[in-house]
């Protein structure tokens, strides 16, 4: 190996080494990541696995989406299919009833998910909308103690979030999606402002947050680094990195490009370091814009979603699994824990040899 080659990839290393220790990952150390050269992109990836791999092994978490009331949201979220400006030709209807919602729950435990997201298309849920959802999570709770909830029902304040953790709900999901300086582009019913408010009445009520993120919408590289490290300081639990799927009939169609699949693996490693003890989920687009190179993102991210997005269809759960299974990593059981593995196996992964 040469010595140019050795610098490089004691660089990752030693990023490793340094988050691992305890160093949060400066803003200039995830532009690093995201800017990494081709020669160097497998070193990025060995990196952050070492970082992934002490928190949470080989497990990979399948989480699965119930869109329990679709498509008639007033808000206009200019990415989704459900908004009100979306003339996407997709499923339209209002919440389903608690025993609706609890029967298509079933099908998480068929597919292996240990989480079950209850998604409403909403800006924030009505007093009724809560006490449905409640219900069914009361219901879910009943025959599955172990399968964990997440819920994703728009903006929340304290007593909505005290209400949902009363019902059982173990998660809730409210994405920050892009950074405050862009917000405005993607959104101009609700401020980046709500969103981070929401997450924090989650992280109060004693409810896990999770918040994650679309690349894609038109974002800096700089932008995409300043929301990772806004998410880190919100200490959210969770963080699904969407890839935009520009959806026929919403504003964003057709207004980005393919993302380069090598460059999404890059911002997975990104996260991985900046919240290297966070679940760091591999989300929508994947399919489309990792394509083969989606087993290469579970070395930065340990989750997926595993069948269909909301209004999206998904690759097919047998896929999902026997990729997991080719790249020798585990499906979490359900009743694992939401966090990391309490006790980490120790790190046998080691950097690449030299060749
Ligand atoms: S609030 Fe949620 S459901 Fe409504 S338009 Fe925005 S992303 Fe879609």
């Amino acid at each position: 190996m040469s010595t140019a080659t050795n610098s490089t990839t004691s660089r990752w290393s030693a990023l490793a080494e340094s988050v691992l220790g305890g160093d949060h990952a400066s803003a200039d150390e995830a532009q690093a990541v995201l800017d990494a050269p081709e020669l160097e992109l497998l070193d990025v990836l060995s990196a952050a696995y070492r970082v992934r791999h002490h928190y949470f092994g080989n497990t990979v978490k399948l989480n699965y989406l119930i869109n329990a009331k679709s498509g008639i949201c007033p808000e206009d979220c200019h990415y989704c299919s459900q908004s009100r400006v979306s003339t996407a030709e997709i499923d339209r209807y209002s919440l389903l009833d608690s025993h609706e919602i609890a029967a298509r729950a079933e099908r998480a435990v068929e597919l292996r998910a240990s989480t079950c997201c209850i998604v409403t298309a909403a800006r924030r849920p009505s007093a009724r909308e809560l006490r449905e959802v409640s219900e069914a999570v009361r219901q879910v709770k009943k025959r599955h103690p172990a399968l964990k909830i997440c819920a994703c029902m728009g903006l929340l304040d304290d007593d909505e979030a005290e209400t949902l953790r009363a019902a059982g709900v173990d998660r809730y999901n409210h994405n920050l999606n892009t950074a405050e300086s862009h917000y405005g582009e993607i959104c101009t019913t609700h401020t980046y402002t709500d969103r981070v408010e929401t997450v924090g009445a989650v992280a109060r009520s004693g409810i896990s947050p999770c918040s994650g993120v679309i690349v894609g919408m038109g974002e800096s590289r700089d932008e995409l680094v300043r929301v990772a490290l806004e998410l880190r300081t919100l200490a959210v639990d969770s963080i699904p990195v969407n890839f935009l799927i520009p959806i026929e009939g919403t504003p964003l169609e057709g207004s980005q490009a393919k993302i380069d699949p090598r460059f999404a693996l890059r911002v997975l490693a990104m996260f991985r370091f900046v919240c290297p003890d966070r679940e760091i989920r591999m989300s929508a687009g994947r399919e489309i814009h990792l394509g083969t190179l989606q087993p290469l993102g579970l070395y930065p991210a340990n989750a997926i979603f595993v069948a269909d997005y909301l209004t999206e269809q998904g690759q097919a759960p047998e896929e999902d699994w026997r990729m997991i299974e080719e790249l020798g990593f585990t499906i979490e059981p359900i009743g694992g824990p939401l966090g990391p593995v309490p006790s980490a196996e120790t790190d046998v992964v080691s950097e690449p040899s030299a060749v």
